[in-house]
């Protein structure tokens, strides 16, 4: 089914990407990210210079002002994706859908001017640390402290399995500044590389994503001057991360769209390419009947996500409606997915070919964000009509 929700100027910017990759998703490229497990920071640069990534920095940050107009951000991730780097897309995404919009939504004048030019160009990288090791989809137990200190915070504890968290130069922290559980008790602090104490830890070896580094943070009487504050004012972490998530959780809903439709264009050319018993691949009717099962899904993932990309920009997407999508989404992404493994046989599971690849990116997306049991209790309490 045609999409209908790019105009002109989403076209002409697909072009843009397009150059990009063409210039630098090379196979040698994403070799060498994988091999060294990070993207590194040229490429990060040249996607500034291109102007694909800090898409919602805003135009006085030297960043294209689309704020809330997540369409340009899809497109990023259909087209490099689509070019078989989802290591590249997740180093974008967490640059341009967790970093920059704590910063440019309820970062202060003085946190804009000093992080979000160089996020924009791509020589500053940011990261949002949220888990830590004993806390992740109830994050109101986490243990990190952020003590008051003359001028500033003392900090101490760990995160873990946080995505650039070993490249970021900035990471905005979710740490305790208060007693209990209580939303309140949290704040958001800017923690820079290089803090006395601050150790980006090791390097966490994942399944999938070979090319984007995920690592194990910590902080160790670490001082955070009280200007690193996120918006200037304690106590209100919590109800930050919550107005961030549906972004979130849409960025992740695109992604599996796009690694569904990617996977579709991957297998369709395979099984016209391959033969077994004199006949290609495509010519079984199981082949044909699993591509018309793949190609309705892909259709029916757009038609969702296109309605959610719309609601978002108009500042109509819930978090209920933010956490369907995303349960949604990454499910039927894992069910093309396999299917499409499977239409490539042996291949399938080379990670030479980019359908093995999507496959083994895939599985995170039902647990990072939110896992998918989290979204169903989402929407679950909405139905039920608890808070
Ligand atoms: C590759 C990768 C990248 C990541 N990047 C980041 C990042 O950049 N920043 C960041 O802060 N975090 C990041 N995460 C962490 C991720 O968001 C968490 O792993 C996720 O939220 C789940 O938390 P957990 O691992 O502690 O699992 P747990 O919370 O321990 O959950 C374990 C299981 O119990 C289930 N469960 C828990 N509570 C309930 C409940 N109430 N009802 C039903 N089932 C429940 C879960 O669904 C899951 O199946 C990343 C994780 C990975 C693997």
């Amino acid at each position: 089914m045609e999409r209908d929700i790019y105009d002109e100027d989403h076209e002409a910017f697909r072009d843009v990407v397009k150059e990009y990759i063409k210039r630098y998703v090379t196979n040698e490229a994403r070799e060498r990210w994988d091999a060294e497990g990070e993207v590194d920071r040229a490429t990060m640069r040249a996607a500034g210079d291109a102007g694909i990534i800090g898409l919602s920095v805003p135009e006085e940050f030297g960043g294209a002002g689309m704020l809330q107009d997540y369409r340009f951000r899809a497109i990023v991730n259909e087209e490099i994706i689509g070019a078989g780097s989802g290591s590249l897309a997740g180093a974008f995404g967490i640059q341009d859908d967790l970093a920059v919009p704590y910063l440019v939504h309820m970062g202060t004048q003085e946190q804009k001017e000093k992080w979000l030019p160089g996020m924009a160009t791509g020589e500053i990288i940011g990261a949002l640390a949220m888990t830590e090791p004993g806390a992740g989809s109830d994050l109101r137990g986490i243990k990190t402290t952020a003590k008051r200190a003359e001028g500033g915070y003392i900090v101490n504890g760990a995160k873990t399995f946080i995505s650039s968290g070993k490249t970021a130069d900035v990471i905005v922290t979710f740490v305790k500044t208060g007693e209990g559980n209580r939303p309140d008790a949290f704040s958001l602090l800017l923690i820079e590389n290089g803090m006395a104490g601050f150790d980006h830890g090791k390097k966490l070896h994942k399944m999938g994503f070979h090319g984007h580094d995920t690592a194990e943070l910590s902080f160790s009487d670490v001082f955070v001057p009280e200007e690193n504050l996120i918006s200037g004012k304690e106590g209100m972490g919590f109800v930050q991360l919550m107005m961030n998530l549906p972004l979130e959780r849409l960025s992740i809903a695109v992604a599996g769209a796009a690694a569904a439709q990617a996977a579709l264009g991957w297998t369709v050319d395979y099984t016209k390419s391959r033969e077994a018993f004199g006949e290609r691949i495509i010519d079984f009717q199981n082949t044909r009947f699993k591509l018309a099962d793949v190609a309705t899904t892909v259709d029916a993932l757009w038609a969702y996500i296109d309605r959610a990309l719309l609601a978002y920009k108009d500042g109509r997407l819930s978090a209920e409606e933010a956490a369907k999508i995303k349960f949604w989404a990454t499910e039927r992404e894992w069910d093309v997915l396999d299917t499409c493994v499977q239409l490539h046989g042996g291949y399938g599971y080379i990670t030479e070919y980019p359908i093995a690849r999507a496959f083994l990116d895939a599985r995170v997306h039902r647990i990072y964000g939110g896992t998918n049991e989290i979204m169903r209790e989402i929407v679950g309490r909405q139905i039920a009509g608890k808070r």
